[in-house]
């Protein structure tokens, strides 16, 4: 880079970063008046930063806020799959949830995500933020890369979000400048590489991996691209980018790259590149499994629960333990096989326990997509009682029907809350409510 586009980048990352926040097609429509993200159907730039906490449609799960450069993955999936295709894509480095959202967003109902993150206090975070978005097509896991890479020719598409020195963090968040330091760099560019080796064999022949950071450096990008090609088989893919975007496009031996600079482009810093595996052994093979999980709901249990979701024809039910959960048919297989050897955070949509053959729902089926209409009351609250809601305050019960209520807030479902006589129940989570503002 020369000494005066060093410079504009310098400048660049002294001023304030945009604000963006991409919108769940599954449960709201496109905001009134926002800016589109180039590359992103769902994206949008907001004109200010607006108090998310206070929107009871960040907690429903209406949209995610996400800095706009990492909706580019949007682009390269949609340039890699077809809207008829239903891939099964493995997120590897996935806490908090940004890409995991996107992806669930985009391989729909037939597909399958599986999250994992390490760091077992992130991987409750992203389990939060999966049950919020609410499309019931993830399975968030907790281990290591290499507990992944035993299932081998699983994947079609991995994407691996590498945790990075983060040189395109500077602005957005500025303690990553204090953290920053060359042998932070080496020590990024060594872990790539072993996550990489480790997570490998997961991705079958023809499948797709993106490698991502937020982080500029060669060392990180360009040379752990160029370790994996002289590893791996592995061949570029085309992708379509339009040149108007301003993002800087390169090459490693013919695999394409995309780099984000904050001066070119509305968004942080980033780097993307996409290839395909070449290698000719198509088995699949998955471990043995270590546990048995599942059980299948008798023919009472079944009736029961095929009430509360809109569409159960595509829906598998499942007992673990005491609790239901409904999955997408056309995944469970994949879920269950993973299920069996992972370490499971959560998976599909918990409905809950069935108590004498009725439902008592559990939160995560209140913030299902595609929970069906009219199973129980429903009470669409004012922004004030909302915010009392999600403060696990009491809402007035003169409002509510007696029993199981649904509260919405603008017809988006936000929790569930029992009445009983003059009292009422706030079931809202503990673990989620919002502190008082
Ligand atoms: N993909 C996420 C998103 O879009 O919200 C951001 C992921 S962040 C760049 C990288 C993640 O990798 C972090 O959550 C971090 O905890 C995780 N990580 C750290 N060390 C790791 C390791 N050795 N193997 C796998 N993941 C690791």
């Amino acid at each position: 880079m020369g000494a005066v586009e060093a410079a504009r980048l310098c400048e660049a990352l002294d001023t304030l970063s945009p604000v963006s926040i991409r919108y769940n097609p599954y449960k709201s429509s496109r905001p009134v008046g926002g800016r589109q993200v180039p590359w992103s159907r769902y994206g949008y730039y907001l004109e200010e930063r607006p108090s998310f906490t206070l929107d009871p449609l960040f907690h429903g799960g209406a949209y995610y806020v996400q800095e706009a450069s990492s909706m580019f993955i949007e682009q390269l999936y949609r340039t890699l799959f077809t809207e008829d295709r239903s891939p099964r894509v493995l997120d590897l480095c996935a806490a908090p949830g940004g890409k995991t959202t996107l992806l669930a967003s985009l391989v729909g109902a037939e597909g399958l995500v599986v999250a994992n993150e390490v760091i077992r206090s992130r991987a409750l975070t992203l389990a939060d933020n999966v049950r919020k978005w609410g499309l019931g097509n993830v399975v968030v896991t907790n281990n290591d890369p290499a507990h992944l890479g035993a299932y081998e020719h699983f994947f079609d598409l991995i994407l691996v979000d590498a945790p990075c020195s983060g040189e395109g963090m500077f602005r957005k968040t500025p303690e990553a400048r204090n953290e920053w330091s060359p042998e932070a760099v080496k020590l990024c560019a060594a872990r790539d590489r072993r996550i990489l080796s480790d997570v490998w064999a997961a991705l079958r022949p023809g499948g797709f991996l993106i490698f991502s950071t937020c982080t500029f450096n060669e060392e990180e990008n360009e040379g752990t691209l160029r370790w994996l090609l002289d590893e791996y088989e592995a061949e570029p893919v085309e992708i379509n980018c339009d040149p108007d975007w301003g993002i800087v496009c390169g090459q490693v031996d013919g695999v394409p790259t995309f780099r984000f600079y904050p001066h070119r482009i509305e968004g942080e810093g980033f780097f993307a590149a996409v290839l395909r595996k070449g290698d000719a052994r198509l088995r699949e093979r998955v471990p043995k499994p270590r546990k048995s999980l599942f059980a299948e709901p008798n023919k009472m249990e079944r009736a029961e629960l095929v009430r509360w979701v809109g569409q159960p024809e595509y829906m598998q039910f499942a007992r673990v333990g005491d609790s239901f959960y409904a999955y997408y048919r056309a995944a469970f297989p994949a879920v269950r096989q993973l299920s069996e050897g992972l370490s499971v955070v959560t998976s599909g949509v918990l409905c809950g326990g069935l108590y004498g053959g009725k439902l008592k729902p559990e939160h995560p089926l209140a913030l299902f997509h595609d929970l069906a209409a009219d199973v129980t009351s429903r009470t669409d609250l004012s922004l004030e009682a909302a915010l009392d809601y999600l403060r696990k305050k009491d809402i007035d019960p003169s409002l509510l029907a007696e029993g199981i209520n649904l509260v919405t807030y603008e017809g988006l479902p936000l929790g569930w809350i029992k009445r009983i006589g003059r009292r009422c129940n706030n079931l809202y989570p503990m673990g989620l409510r919002i502190a008082h503002l």
